[in-house]
């Protein structure tokens, strides 16, 4: 079993001294992007593009109980061979390098069945293995299935570091029947991911040396997925996640989901992240908060406190309106941080210093302008809350 050398987008994309360029705009993505209820029973039919005959699923028990007869029936139809994994739930060296021995040289392609973090660990166990990756999001609640990067946890859960993939995803195929399906905290918190692209992506452009996850310079074409993400959270959140509540597939659905998932994906990747990220990652190392929340309920408080930072209140107030409205935390005491606990405010401010991205932001940041932001957040966002109710908060986390 060989395991690759780490891909490093920089080597690739940042200038090499001497060759006198500027960073170059770079723009990434998936081969195909599939979305629409029922797809699933397709997949078959679609593999047959990437030209695979043995099929890896990596999938949970949960999955495999409920999409796996579907699957496997579609793989059968094309005579394609199936191997069933068990994802065991995180997204870390122990578990990727596990399935990376048991798949060894015995399939040439991976399809990853699940929710982000079953994504993200199939994406690592295809690069070691050399072969192209498939994603089958079976939630909306996070950004990761149309990038080529994942984030690596420790086995509980705290936030390691990212990983990096010379090849996007082969196919990206979303049953929005199946999303629909699943618990609406699931889609809150995708689309309090997908909120934050927009506001990372303007920090990213205005900066003249921000960079996007390639470290290359953002391109207008992902600037504006994530300016229209932002657009169809505002315009169909609300009822996007009315539909799930009755399991119903209708068009606010099909357009948070693309945004959830393809044009925040895109935007995220290709436009940048800054602050929102950076509070969400710094986030997990807070006792209890990564068992407790998900990644996309980190990202709607990061995304505050990066507005709160660039000193724009009334936007800080709207979006906070947006994630009280859908049940997304509003203020840090949602995501149960105190900001009279000293230690608690101190990792957050350290770890966002130390993210690879707050250099993104168009000034310089320190820790005094951070402390403020988190305050101010928990000010604005308290008096929002009050002001829309906890009914919408409470029924996500109380379901
Ligand atoms: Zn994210």
């Amino acid at each position: 079993m060989q395991t690759p050398e780490p891909y490093q987008p920089a080597s690739i994309f940042t200038p090499q001294a001497g060759d006198g360029a500027a960073t170059p705009r770079v723009l990434i993505a998936p081969q195909r992007y599939i979305q629409g209820p029922g797809v699933i029973d397709n997949i078959g039919r679609y593999l047959t593009l990437v030209n695979v005959r043995r099929v890896a699923i990596l999938i949970s028990d949960r999955g495999r109980a409920s999409e796996g007869p579907r699957l496997l029936s579609s793989l059968e139809s094309e005579n394609m061979e199936a191997v069933l994994c068990r994802f065991g739930g995180e997204t870390s060296v122990e578990e990727i390098e596990l399935h990376q021995a048991e798949l060894d040289g015995r399939v040439d392609c991976l399809l990853a069945v699940g929710g982000g973090k079953c994504v993200d660990a199939g994406k690592s166990i295809a690069f070691r293995l050399g072969i192209p990756v498939v994603i089958v999001p079976t939630l909306a609640s996070n950004d990761a299935p149309c990038s080529a990067a994942s984030v690596l946890y420790s086995p509980s859960g705290v936030y390691s570091h990212f990983e990096f993939f010379p090849q996007s995803p082969a196919l990206v195929v979303v049953d929005t029947g199946i999303v629909a399906a699943a618990p609406e905290r699931y889609l809150a918190a995708g689309m309090g991911d997908a909120m934050a692209t927009w506001y990372e992506a303007q920090a990213c452009l205005k900066n003249p040396n921000g960079i996007n996850v390639l470290f290359a310079r953002p391109t207008l074409a992902s600037t504006a997925m994530g300016e229209i993400c932002a657009r169809t959270l505002f315009e169909h959140g609300v009822a996007a996640a009315t539909a799930v509540r009755s399991r119903n597939v209708d068009a606010s659905l099909e357009a948070v989901v693309e945004a959830n998932t393809l044009l925040s994906g895109l935007g995220f990747e290709s436009g940048g992240v800054a602050v929102a990220h950076g509070v969400a990652q710094t986030c997990t190392s807070l006792p209890g908060i990564p068992e407790r929340y998900h990644h996309g309920e980190m990202v709607a408080i990061g995304t505050l406190v990066q507005l709160a930072l660039e000193e724009r209140r009334d936007e800080t107030a709207k979006v906070a309106r947006f994630f009280a409205h859908v049940g997304l935390p509003a203020h840090l005491g949602q995501l149960s941080v105190d900001t009279s606990d000293t230690a608690a405010m101190d990792t957050l401010v350290e770890g966002t210093l130390d993210w690879p991205f707050t250099v993104n932001m168009p000034f310089d940041v320190d820790a005094s302008m951070l402390r403020r932001a988190l305050l101010e957040v928990q000010e604005i966002g308290a008096s929002v809350a009050s002001e829309v109710g906890d009914t919408a908060y409470r029924r996500l986390q109380d379901g």
